[in-house]
């Protein structure tokens, strides 16, 4: 056979990799380290080079074909190889080079260290590009971990064991009125929130993330500045999360809060309003009211919680009523006035009200629209959110957006999950932002969580589906608890039996939610959940048993009707 043959090198791990690209053709002389054929495999691209100079005489390969390691690709007149050339790298941006007017270059720069954020920094980094990460707080973790989920949870969980024990009493066990040390209180949450945000710090020094920080504005596609330094970029993954609305109307007061305010736990308010009737401010209305205050809530929409089925949300308000003085439905609060002695409401459609605090919770705006985003070219709509394909990439190709400020639900595991395909996608992989669901949680008493298709959606689409209760009433586990109240429903749909959604409202139910998360992205039926072993006796056993009773085959509730 005349000429040598060139032969794909060692590929590492990679077997039977598509070629999809054939870069040269008979005839054409080629260099040393040219590019001969590109490979593509679910993980990554690369280049096989040439391992000399010389002149392609035959190709053997064509698109379409899988090759591995020794797989004969072309043979080449001229010098013959004189070493095996070295396994290409999976296609990632090389470093920029060096170039004048800027301070600092990376692969990746990631502006806003939330969870979206630091999860896309840390998986660029160990996918092995050069990352810097701008934080304009000087520590990390964004909204979640400092003034978010995190320190909600850690009030929550102390208000949780309070009502517990409070509850105690019908069981015989009582312990008397809690004293509470505001301060003492404070310094638990804090360190809580510290632990974590400096965990973070280390983790970055760990994996050589640059942090940053400075406030990141974009001066063109390949460049950002931050407080004054210019750094150049090959990709950027904008994270710049988002903020609490403000209502204009309202008095410049320390007695009126948003969420971060009521974080501070500066006071214990005697009467407190929470305006706006969303998980956010229902977390921390449960906070207040279980450490003194008494609540009232007004919403202009006509329900607490919007999202979740109402039946789930009818359940927490029975059991929260007595937290409550008032609950405003359909209401606008008009007007608030800060006197000496309390914040005077008025509202369309209720009677004035005086309080020793507000919490304003109505909602977050996208931060979109902060981060000079038109100098690089990338649209940011009215609202502040930028719009991204399943990539996570902006209008703009080596931009690209995440988290809050990519769109609802504005929740922080789905930031992270599009941190990682953000990252994965900037360093060459065909990585998408594919979940099926991205499950809800509201962290109150009880929990209410739900995930997927919800029984009033597919009552407004007219989606054939069946749903399927399991009342906690008939659960060993909850009984035994003491709090029986909730209840786990199944929703299917109506043809395949496959799970499309689901709700549960009880204590626990965030953690237990994540089962039909996992049911419906591995597309399972009501067989699979219902003849899947949960253990006894435990909440999560509702879930089984909701499967159980669409299937009408539940031994722990009275028989069935025949369908
Ligand atoms: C009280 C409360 C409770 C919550 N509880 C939960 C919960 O239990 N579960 C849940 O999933 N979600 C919860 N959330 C929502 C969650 O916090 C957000 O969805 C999540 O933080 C979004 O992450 P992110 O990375 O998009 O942005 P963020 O966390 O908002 O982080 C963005 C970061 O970018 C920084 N930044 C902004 N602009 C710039 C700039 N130009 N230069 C440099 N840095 C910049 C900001 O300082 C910030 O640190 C809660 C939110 C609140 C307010």
């Amino acid at each position: 056979m005349a000429g040598t043959e060139v032969k794909v090198p060692d590929i590492g791990d990679f077997k039977e990799v598509e070629v999809i690209e054939v870069l040269v053709k008979p005839g054409d002389a080629v260099a040393k380290e040219q590019s001969l054929i590109t490979l593509e495999s679910d993980k990554a691209t690369m280049e096989i080079p040439s391992p000399s100079e010389g002149k392609v005489s035959q190709i053997k390969v064509k698109v379409g074909d899988k090759v591995s390691k020794g797989s004969l690709i072309l043979m080449l007149e001229g010098e013959a190889p004189v070493q095996t050339p070295k396994a290409p790298e999976a296609s990632k941006p090389a470093s920029p080079a060096p170039s004048a007017g800027s301070d600092l270059e990376c692969d990746v720069v990631v502006i806003g260290a939330g969870p979206g954020g630091y999860s896309a920094a840390f998986r660029a980094a160990d996918l092995g590009m050069k990352t810097v990460l701008v934080e304009r707080y000087p520590v990390l973790g964004g909204v979640c971990l400092n003034v978010g989920c995190i320190p909600s949870k850690a009030l929550l969980h102390t208000a949780a064991i309070m009502d517990g024990a409070r509850a105690l009493a019908s069981h015989g066990i009582s312990f008397g009125e809690p004293k509470v040390d505001l301060a003492k209180l404070r310094d638990f949450k804090n360190k809580v929130v510290g632990k974590l945000t400096g965990g973070l710090a280390s983790m970055a020094k760990m994996r050589k993330v640059t942090v940053m920080q400075g406030t990141a504005t974009f001066l063109d596609k390949n460049r950002v500045q931050v407080d004054g330094k210019t750094l150049r970029f090959n990709y950027a993954i904008i994270a710049a999360g988002s903020q609490a609305a403000k209502l204009p109307f309202l008095p410049d007061d320390p007695r009126i809060v948003d969420s971060t305010g009521a974080l501070e736990l500066k006071s214990l308010p005697k009467k407190m309003l929470v305006i706006g009737g969303g998980i956010i401010g229902l977390e921390m209305g449960t906070v207040y009211s279980t450490l003194g205050a008494r609540l009232d809530v007004v919403e202009m929409m006509d329900g607490l919680m919007l999202g979740a089925d109402r039946d789930l949300v009818n359940v927490w308000q029975k059991f929260n009523a007595p937290r409550f003085d008032k609950v405003m439905l359909k209401t606008k609060t008009a007007k608030v006035e800060a006197a000496k002695d309390g914040l005077k409401v008025s509202f369309e459609g209720a009677d004035p009200k005086t309080y020793d605090m507000i919490l304003v919770s109505v909602g977050r705006v996208p931060n979109g629209k902060k981060i000079g985003a038109d100098k690089a070219g990338v649209t940011v709509d009215e609202r502040g959110f930028i719009k991204t394909d399943s990539q996570m990439r902006t209008n703009v190709a080596n931009i690209f957006a995440i988290g809050d400020i990519a769109g609802n639900p504005m929740l922080a595991h789905k930031a992270v999950h599009e941190g990682h395909v953000a990252a994965e996608a900037a360093s060459g992989m065909k990585s998408h932002f594919d979940a099926r669901v991205v499950p809800s949680v509201a962290y109150t008493d009880p929990e209410i969580a739900w995930v997927g298709l919800t029984e009033d959606e597919a009552k407004k689409n007219g989606t054939a589906v069946g749903v399927a209760k399991f009342p906690w009433a008939a659960s060993g586990r909850a009984i035994a608890n003491g709090r029986d109240e909730g209840f786990t429903k199944l929703i299917f749909d109506a043809e395949t039996h496959r799970v499309v959604g689901g709700g549960i409202v009880g204590t626990g139910a965030g953690d237990l939610i994540s089962e039909l998360a996992l049911a419906v992205e591995m597309g399972a039926d009501a067989t699979d959940i219902g003849k899947t072993i949960h253990p006894h006796p435990t909440t999560s056993e509702s879930v089984g048993m909701a499967a159980e009773v669409f299937e009408g085959v539940c031994t722990d509730l009275p028989p069935q009707r025949k369908k």
